[in-house]
């Protein structure tokens, strides 16, 4: 891009030393700043929750345009969005038929026109009050991606500003500046946005924003900017440098502040003193024996740290992370044997009730020959009586689903609480089973493999455990991705499989509908299915059939009576039928990845090959490439990452997740060496004063709701 010599210098912001006025953090907007604030723009700022000094000066920038130098016009599609000055040449309105309408700005670059003859449009569509927003003549920065129509060069929907020649000193904010560009709500707009954030920064003085963060010499080096600075810069950068440095001081000073209330919430629980559950091992002695094969190292290793939480008087707080099919329900069991043997009742919390009737059927197989007493509690079946009363006593191990918190189970001595794909549950769920108990040691599972940064920014508080090792002997995964076209191809290729005795899964995951609409997809694609593969059994499964039924269905396929399951994501979590090994999935590019490769995970469990089909819009190219990391890897950790850099944390982790901090610069996905500086910073601000007496260091532990009492999990 050939520079323009610059016509002014970047109008600096003044930095106060006078705080005659008394302003502070505290102070409300209209107190400080001598502009009017209409009504319009509090209801603005309100729904940003914007009512202070405070408030406004933390509502960071969404991003930045670089108006020192304007792009030149481009002559084609432009990959990234660019940042031009502009004059409105021309203005219509044109009609689609019936209400659609186009509005159009023809614009071109001011002096004199483009170099290259070319003028572009700006469109808006059903917006015709833009016909009123712009005018021929009009100055304008405009932002966006330019593409083709045609033979003309468009930008749909742009974000443009314009520029107001009478008011240079104004200007000069707005200009000739890396200008910051705000998230805004009706009412309130980025100029006076800007302007108003430009005036307040001007009138607080550095003593009103100390730093928080005080460093010892260990890490100062981390530390190139002080907070006051930093503020200011954030705003309104002079370089790109003091931008960069701004941005990282305030998210690791955000990140600190996490990591303070994480390691506090630790402590806390750490303090509480827990029940020592020593045992010899001898019914996990026998559970091993029984198995037709070995725990993998892995596995024997996250039992090992399970095993001394429950010996030590410690309350057991401990996240068990490990791949779809790595084995975690055998881990959880050896736990729980480990709790019983030591006399103390185990519970396990599944999400749905099919997982939940799964780990039932399964562990009480498994512990039939030891002689101990499971229970399952899932609402359907409590109230169907179906649960046989069991002889010799209360039940030892009691598996269930929220019917756990919400039947008012009694508990006798629950000493050991787990809780699978934890991520389905929100916080208040955990706690509450937890509270059945006095102090249990605390397992939570998961199948989304997390990268450790992250780990330590949402469940910091807890241990960890890794199952890093998939059981020998089990099929490959082959994944492809075909167009919706190709059903008759899969078909076939289905049939084959079925011929060899395998048994498939096809899934219709229509994300966004109602349960109600995704019954009815499945069941209107269950009889095409039913009509393709008329010499095999066909079962339907979907979250409104009553729970007898999907029961029975469920226990058909595993025992080899169903051939073919049409489902709705139902089976996403922990369903394990080793013989089924071929998954149709569509709608595939609905789906987030680390789902995707939920669902994927109920085939390849066996010793046979087996093979995923991901069913996508053969149009929908975007959404065939953002799918091709499940064709490349069967790796989770390697899918989660993918995942969580495209969707980010909220999306993957799910909205039970609600441990998610609100975070407003730093990024938990991709910010990982500030995690780890964080983690040092808060961890030595702990040694040094463990009851965070200082003031700065609570203002800081405040702003994630620091300082409450903790609890296991809470
Ligand atoms: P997940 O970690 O996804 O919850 P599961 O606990 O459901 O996995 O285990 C998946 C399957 O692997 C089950 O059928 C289980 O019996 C089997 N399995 C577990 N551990 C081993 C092992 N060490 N060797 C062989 N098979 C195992
Ligand atoms: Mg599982």
């Amino acid at each position: 891009m050939p520079s323009k010599p610059r016509a002014t210098e970047p109008y600096e912001m003044a930095t106060p030393t006078d705080n005659s006025a008394g302003i502070t953090l505290a102070t409300p907007l209209d107190e400080a700043t001598a502009q009017r604030i209409s009504k319009k723009q509090w209801s603005g700022l309100e729904a940003l929750g914007i009512a202070t000094v405070g408030d406004l000066i933390s509502h960071y920038p969404r991003r930045y345009e670089d108006r020192r130098e304007f792009g030149v016009m481009p002559t084609g599609p432009s990959e990234v969005a660019v940042c031009l000055k502009m004059e409105v040449v021309d203005t219509r309105v044109r009609r689609l038929g019936g209400k659609r309408t186009i509005f159009e700005a023809v614009v071109d670059q001011p002096d004199g026109g483009s170099a290259l003859g070319g003028t572009l449009v700006l469109r808006w569509f059903n917006l015709p009050f833009m016909s009123k927003v712009l005018a021929v003549g009009h100055e304008l920065v405009v932002y966006g991606k330019t593409k083709q129509s045609g033979q003309r060069l468009v930008m749909d929907h742009p974000d443009i500003e314009i520029i107001d020649p009478d008011d240079p000193v104004a200007a000069r904010i707005h200009l000739d500046r890396i200008t910051p560009v705000y998230p805004l709500a009706s009412g309130i707009n980025q100029r006076r946005m800007r302007t108003l954030m430009f005036e307040i920064l001007e009138q607080i003085t550095d003593d009103v924003l100390p730093d928080l963060l005080v460093p010892t010499p260990d890490w100062a080096k981390a530390l190139k900017i002080w907070r006051a600075r930093a503020l200011r810069q954030v705003h309104f950068p002079d370089t790109d440098e003091s931008l960069l440095e701004s941005r990282r001081y305030l998210a690791l000073e955000e990140f600190v502040a996490l990591q303070l209330n994480v390691l506090q919430r630790r402590a806390e629980y750490e303090k509480k003193g827990g029940v020592a559950r020593p045992s010899e091992g001898f019914l996990l002695k026998d559970l091993l024996n029984s198995l037709p094969f070995q725990l993998t190292g892995a596995q024997l290793r996250c039992v090992d740290e399970i095993r001394s939480d429950l010996i030590s008087n410690r309350p057991m707080n401990r996240l068990l992370q490990g791949d779809v099919g790595s084995g975690k329900t055998l881990v959880a069991l050896s736990g729980m044997l480990l709790a019983v043997e030591a006399g103390y009742q185990a519970a396990l919390m599944a999400p749905t009730q099919i997982l939940a009737e799964q780990h039932f059927l399964g562990i009480q197989r498994l512990l039939e020959p030891l002689d101990i007493r499971v229970s399952l509690r899932t609402g359907s079946k409590h109230e169907d009586g179906f649960l046989p009363l069991m002889a010799g006593g209360e039940p030892q191990i009691i598996i269930g689903t929220h019917a756990l918190i919400h039947d008012k189970v009694e508990f006798e001595n629950l000493g050991f609480v787990v809780i699978d794909e934890q991520h389905k549950f929100g916080v208040s769920q955990r706690s509450k089973l937890i509270a059945q108990g006095h102090v249990p040691d605390v397992l939570v599972m998961t199948a989304t493999p997390i990268p450790r940064t992250l780990t330590l920014s949402i469940y910091g508080d807890l241990d960890v455990s890794i199952i890093d090792e998939l059981p020998a002997g089990r099929g490959k995964i082959v994944t492809g991705i075909r167009g919706i076209d190709k059903t008759e191809k899969a078909a076939a290729f289905i049939r084959d499989q079925l011929e060899e005795n395998r048994q498939a899964y096809i899934v219709y995951p229509l994300i966004e509908e109602s349960e109600k609409v995704k019954s009815l997809a499945a069941s209107v694609e269950f009889d095409k299915w039913n009509k393709r593969f008329e010499h095999f059994e066909c079962g339907l499964i979907h979250g409104r059939m009553p729970p007898l039924e999907k029961e029975q269905v469920m226990k058909d396929f595993r025992d080899g009576k169903l051939d073919v399951l049409v489902a709705t994501t139902v089976i996403e979590v922990g369903v394990d039928v080793p013989n089924a090994n071929v998954m149709l999935i569509y709608n595939a590019e609905r789906f987030g990845l680390a789902q995707l490769h939920q669902l994927r995970g109920r085939i390849g469990r066996g010793e046979h090959k087996s093979y995923c089909v991901l069913m996508v819009d053969p149009k929908n190219s975007e959404a065939m490439e953002k799918l091709r990391v499940m064709e490349e890897t069967t790796d989770g950790f390697k899918i989660a990452d993918a995942d969580l850099r495209m969707r980010g944390p909220g999306e993957v982790l799910g909205t039970a997740q609600s441990g998610l901090p609100d975070l407003k610069l730093g990024d938990l996905v991709t910010d990982t060496d500030l995690v780890k500086e964080a983690r040092e910073i808060a961890a030595e601000i702990l040694r040094n004063d463990p009851q965070l007496k200082q003031p700065n260091h609570q203002t800081l532990a405040a702003r994630f709701g620091g300082g409450r009492a903790g609890g296991q999990l809470s």
